[in-house]
């Protein structure tokens, strides 16, 4: 939709192109315009994130498209990349609601409920009204902004059931947890534990991002003997650890600790780790392979 209502057949749309989900965000773009992109990942195998200087950015760029934290290979953004004047969008798919952030920094943010928020099916866009009329052509009812707009959000009707729930873990958020900022704070002592339990193994587990870009919602890593990564997760399974395995197209262990994901739950993989570890001690590592 972003590139449909929003990049003009002449023009053309700075992307980063920092793993998984912003190289899908890369093909659609090409059907209505041009895609710049300002910075890939790809040569370093997408462990790290640009810095502000890192970017080759276009001042007359449509508007510039990033992925907040990028979900596969465990890199999150902790500043806010791009240059005022040109359009900051953002797919948050992955972190919203896990942290603060300063939303009048972006002109628009998109995120699916299924990670942080509630169940599949429904998807939250804000949209600054600024952004909502530079509308380029027309296009389906459907997919043009506006008319979600005007309809208050039920232009057709919408998954009741997931909006319903959200409203749920939105309370739950607010009231029990306590706001964001608490919920930030739950988030990086979650992410601390795991990562601590990578950084203390003597390169038993390895990380997959660096610790500047790590992520507090997905934690990545391998064993440094592949060959344990199978019975790592099939012992973390018969203790309760479930949904452990690295996406499909990494492979690896990879924790996600959305904010449904306990503290408790996140002692129990740590110690699991150092349990796992202590009883392989003389694994050899593939760094020590010949
Ligand atoms: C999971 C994910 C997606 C894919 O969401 P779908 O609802 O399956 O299309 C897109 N972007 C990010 C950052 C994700 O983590």
């Amino acid at each position: 939709m972003i590139p449909m209502n929003y990049l003009a057949r002449e023009a053309s749309a700075d992307y980063l192109k920092t793993g998984y989900w912003s190289r899908r965000s890369l093909q659609d773009p090409l059907l209505f315009g041009a895609v710049h992109l300002a910075w890939d990942g790809e040569p370093s195998g997408f462990t790290c994130l640009p810095t502000q200087a890192d970017l080759d950015l276009d001042p007359e760029a449509s508007y510039f498209h990033y992925i907040l934290n990028e979900t596969v290979e465990g890199l999150q953004f902790h500043s806010i990349p791009g240059m005022d004047g040109v359009p900051r969008f953002c797919d948050m798919s992955s972190d919203s609601l896990s942290r603060p952030l300063p939303v009048e920094r972006f002109d628009l943010i998109y995120a699916h409920a299924q990670k942080n928020i509630g169940p599949a099916g429904l998807i939250i866009v804000l949209i600054r009204h600024s952004q909502i009329e530079r509308q380029l052509r027309q296009v389906p009812s459907m997919l043009d902004y506006r008319n979600h707009r005007n309809a208050h959000s039920i232009f057709n009707t919408p998954p009741t059931f997931a909006i319903y729930a959200t409203l749920l873990v939105l309370r739950w958020l607010e009231g029990d947890v306590g706001g964001l900022e608490p919920m930030a704070a739950r988030n990086e002592r979650k992410a601390d534990l795991v990562y601590r339990a990578i950084d203390t193994s003597h390169g038993f587990y390895r990380g997959h991002a660096v610790p500047e870009n790590r992520s507090l919602m997905n934690v990545c890593f391998n064993l440094a003997n592949k060959s344990l990564e199978h019975k790592f997760l099939r012992e973390a399974a018969s203790h309760g650890l479930l949904g452990l395995s690295g996406h499909r197209s990494i492979g690896g262990i990879r924790a996600s600790l959305y904010n449904a994901v306990s503290e408790s739950s996140c002692q129990q993989l740590a110690a699991f780790m150092a349990e796992f570890q202590a009883r392989h001690p003389s694994t050899p590592t593939s760094a020590d392979a010949p």
